[in-house]
């Protein structure tokens, strides 16, 4: 090799250090839709925050959100979800993020980070869980192990189809949407710390808050946490590779800012946040109103039934949901039905069809039993099956659930589940028959 050919490798080879790329990541698989993470995350956030107290304070709601707006400026957001931001009054040091955008800071993160770069680092990580899509990936990954039962409405935990998600009651150690993978924090980590980088933040303030909690505080109050964002392997090793490939760090990095100070200084001036019950209370919730005699129909997916007038339906995609109010627990039925359609693997007849039906529900709930084995009936006409089970009630003890299934085409089982609690579930019979006697189907 000459001298000229030995410049032009050194010249190469020096480039390639000086502009080693970033690392690009993209969303893994997924079935859902990008629309379906926002309204997904709606639902959620819904749910979230009818559990969770958020902090009321003009200033550190005012400072978070434009905290969070700077680093949604920088994030690669190809989806354009909408990030919003909000302090949940809890002293347990933890954050998440619900798919589409929602975006929640414990008090105790921001009264235990030591500045604003350790912040904005835990919240640009939550951010990459964003727009990874970490939670529906998660979900899908939970949809291929378990079969496609209403896709949306199984993700939302709603009763008997889907234990998979437990929306509440533990909400956050419970919820798939929220049990990333080591190499999903990676990911996240990655992120978070290239934000940093682009508003000229200190890079390394992500991974050295997170080292610092992994080490300091083991256990309680970072248990959440680490329970739903796992320490990948050699977090900080990583992270520093990548600090590595980002370019020339500002000379003077920016890590505080008087505002954030004052925003940890009214937190920790706080009363302490009522103690809430946030798991499952059996026992304590209260049992929904009695089943109206009046009724309204309900008409979705080629379904017309009528329902009591003091209950409401939900629809996502194939699954409804009609229930009283207080009938769903932490997202899960308590007390009320469900219309959804099945699709058997195979041509198959009604009894098949609904023996696949019946397994699939068993998977998904780990107390379920038959406790009628089926027999034949008749809906809107239709030779249909019933079978009774028996699972464990989100109020606790006990509930009852009816399945009723009718042969829609030799690829659609329709079908129903009447839900309420065993010791109530007498009261709801009447209530139930009515409604299957109601149904039309199209
Ligand atoms: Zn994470």
């Amino acid at each position: 090799m000459n001298k000229a050919k030995l410049i032009t490798l050194f010249l190469i080879v020096f480039s390639m250090t000086l502009f080693a790329q970033r690392t690009k990541l993209r969303p893994g698989r997924n079935i859902y839709s990008p629309q379906q993470d926002v309204d997904l995350g709606r639902e959620v956030a819904k749910d979230a925050e009818r559990q969770l107290e958020l902090i009321n304070n003009g200033n550190a709601n005012t400072y978070i959100s434009a905290l969070g707006q700077r680093l949604a400026s920088k994030v690669p957001n190809e989806n354009k979800f909408p990030f919003y931001f909000k302090i949940v009054n809890d002293r347990s040091i933890n954050a998440f993020a619900l798919p589409g955008g929602p975006v929640y800071v414990h008090r105790g993160a921001i009264e235990a980070a030591d500045n604003e770069a350790q912040l904005a680092g835990v919240m640009g990580h939550e951010m990459g869980h964003v727009i990874l899509r970490h939670g529906t990936n998660q979900a899908t990954k939970a949809q291929v192990g378990q079969g496609v039962v209403g896709i949306l409405g199984a993700v939302l935990g709603n009763g008997a189809a889907g234990q998979i998600a437990a929306v509440g009651g533990g909400f956050l150690a419970n919820s798939v949407l929220l049990k990333y993978s080591r190499d999903a924090e990676s990911e996240a980590d990655l992120i978070g710390t290239q934000v940093l980088y682009d508003l000229s933040y200190d890079p390394k303030a992500m991974a050295e808050f997170f080292d610092k909690l992994a080490k300091d505080h083991k256990g309680t109050k970072t248990e959440e946490f680490f329970s739903n964002h796992p320490i990948p392997e050699n977090r900080v090793a990583k992270v520093n590779a990548e600090i590595k490939k980002l370019g020339p760090l500002p000379p003077t990095p920016r890590t505080d800012s008087p505002d954030f100070q004052e925003v940890k200084r009214i937190m920790l001036s706080l009363p302490e946040p009522v103690k809430r019950d946030t798991k499952a209370a059996p026992g304590n919730s209260k049992p929904p109103a009695a089943p109206s005699a009046r009724t309204i129909e309900f008409n979705s997916n080629g379904v017309r039934l009528r329902h009591p007038d003091n209950w409401k339906s939900s629809v996502q995609g194939t699954h409804a949901t009609i229930a009283p109010d207080d009938g769903i627990i932490n997202g899960n039925l308590a007390y009320g039905m469900i219309v959804d359609v099945f699709q058997p693997q195979g041509a198959g007849d009604l009894d098949q069809a609904t023996g696949q039906l019946l397994n699939q529900l068993k998977q998904g709930n780990a107390g379920m039993q038959t406790t009628r084995s089926r027999v034949q009936t008749k809906l809107d006409g239709r030779p249909a099956l019933l079978a009774e089970l028996s699972n464990d009630s989100p109020i606790g003890g006990k509930e009852t659930d009816v399945v009723i299934t009718v042969l829609r085409s030799s690829n659609e089982l329709l079908y129903f589940v009447m839900v309420a609690p065993a010791k109530d579930f007498q009261q709801y019979r009447n209530t139930f028959n009515q409604a299957l006697d109601s149904v039309r189907l199209r």
